[in-house]
């Protein structure tokens, strides 16, 4: 069992688990779409109930009545995993249809597992249909609950009852909003290894990757825990497939992407080392740019990329592709990662280490200006050939830009004439910023003031 609870829905098709899910997240995760197959994936979110942080798992259509193949049996074993590893069951059972063999066949699943179950009565949508689930009693499970997703009815007593439970079963302890954990978003283009990477770094099979097209999950929220810190990590593996919904599924993918952007303390951008860089991850990677999120550049499947070569001409040549490509990510830091060889994992959480721990080292207004001294002094700025004057630089200080968990600088510098003040200085102190304090991943915006601003 994992230290986070668990909480687990589980149910026949149809029953209203997926609506649920999102209910209860409070947020569209769950694709609602008209493509087929297109939810059969485990779903899982980070799921704070009153004090207490649970993951909530939606379960695909477990015991299902479909002719077996490959996608559905792997469906089966993610289901039964997630079973196995619940602290509590959520079995959602339709109210508005008698009892069926296949409620049965998993209530007795569920009991012969030994598990904490709350049988969840839906599409009670009014309060005479409570006479009519006496039928569901015979499943013989002590805690059930009639609810309505529809209507939101029976929602708040479910939600009061999981955290009577997990503090009277399970001693689940209260957590203060000051835990609140950072928020690490994996995206990508489909395909470029998401899944598989975030497998490696949660340290179990928890998303199916599989290439059958139609293979989906959506943004994923898993609690995960390294070295006593735990993170929230976001995972945007899209809806995949080539078929003649690739425009839809693209947009999707991209749409996920940036709601995960703007979500995320920090980006990892995984790129496919396999293939050349494209417009779609330029497309992403400017987008994490222009938000200002710090980045790490994961440049995945790396086992492929020119194998018979020494490591240095690969990692050299690696790098004149991806800053090239992504000029706008340079202040990104990138990993040779291989998620099938296992490659670069633990560095991933050694940079985010080390992106946290810049964040706390901002430079105070008396260094940056020490350090604006320095700069003036060893190349001072020179005369502006059509206004034939010299910009005099008053003084730089910040102002953090995201009230996120990991602040990020936003650098001031106030000047007599900002039209005096030319590109190639800014560089220069932009680039110099850089050398002098360590701010890992973190986007550098100088931006440039008049002092006439700040005296009004
Ligand atoms: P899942 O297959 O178990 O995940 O079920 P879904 O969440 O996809 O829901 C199946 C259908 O039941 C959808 O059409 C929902 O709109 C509908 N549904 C869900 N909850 C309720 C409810 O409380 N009342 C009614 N009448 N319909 C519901
Ligand atoms: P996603 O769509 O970005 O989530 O990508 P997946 O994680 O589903 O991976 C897509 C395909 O690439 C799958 O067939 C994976 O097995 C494969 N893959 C992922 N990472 C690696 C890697 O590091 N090396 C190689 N050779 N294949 C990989």
């Amino acid at each position: 069992m994992s230290e986070i609870p668990q909480i687990t829905l589980v149910g026949r098709p149809n029953v209203g688990k997926s609506s649920l899910f999102n209910l209860l997240i409070k947020k569209r995760v769950a694709i609602t779409s008209d493509i087929a197959g297109t939810t059969r994936d485990r779903i899982k979110s980070y799921y704070s109930i009153e004090k207490y942080q649970t993951n909530l798992i939606d379960t695909g259509g477990i015991f299902e009545n479909l002719p077996k193949n490959l996608f559905q049996e792997l469906v089966e074993i993610e289901a039964c995993n997630a079973i196995r590893e619940s602290d509590l069951i959520l079995f959602v059972v339709n109210g508005k249809e008698n009892l069926t063999p296949i409620d049965k066949e998993i209530s007795h699943y569920l009991r012969k597992k030994s598990k904490n179950v709350f049988l969840l009565i839906n599409k009670i949508d009014n309060e005479k249909k409570k006479d009519e689930i006496s039928e569901f009693y015979q499943l013989g499970f002590s805690e059930i609950i009639p609810i309505s997703v529809s209507h939101r009815l029976g929602i708040s007593l479910l939600e009061k009852k999981i955290s009577q439970f997990l503090k009277k079963e399970l001693g689940i302890k209260e957590t203060s909003r000051g835990e609140e954990k950072l928020k690490i978003a994996m995206i990508g283009k489909p395909n470029s290894g998401k899944s598989s990477l975030i497998n490696r770094i949660l340290g179990e099979n928890r998303t199916l990757v599989s290439e059958i097209a139609g293979t989906t999950c959506d943004s994923i929220d898993s609690i995960c825990k390294y070295k006593d810190k735990e993170y929230i990590f976001i995972d945007t593996a899209g809806i995949k497939g080539k078929t003649k919904y690739q425009n839809s599924i693209d947009f999707f993918s991209i749409t996920r992407s940036y709601e995960a952007i703007e979500r995320s303390d920090i980006c990892l951008l995984a790129l496919d080392s396999s293939q050349e860089i494209s417009a779609m991850d330029r497309k992403i990677g400017r987008r994490i740019a222009k938000a200002g999120k710090p980045c790490l550049i994961l440049f995945n499947k790396f086992d492929l990329f020119h194998p018979d070569a020494q490591k240095k001409a690969r990692e050299e040549e690696a790098k004149e592709q991806i800053y090239r490509e992504l000029f706008f990510l340079h202040y990104a830091p990138c990993i040779f990662a291989s998620a099938k060889k296992k490659q670069g994992i633990k560095l991933i959480f050694e940079q985010i280490n080390e992106i946290i721990k810049s964040s706390k080292e901002i430079p105070n207004t008396g260094k940056l200006n020490r350090f604006l001294a320095k700069c003036q002094r060893e190349n001072p700025p020179t005369k502006h050939k059509i206004h034939k004057k010299v910009a005099k630089l008053f003084y730089l200080t910040f102002a953090i830009k995201h009230r996120s968990l990991l602040p990020v600088p936003n650098f001031i510098l106030f000047v007599n004439q900002p039209k005096l003040l030319q590109k190639s200085y800014i560089n220069y102190l932009t680039n110099s910023l850089r050398k002098a304090f360590t701010l890992k991943a973190m986007p550098i915006n100088l931006e440039i003031r008049t002092r006439r601003k700040i005296e009004k």
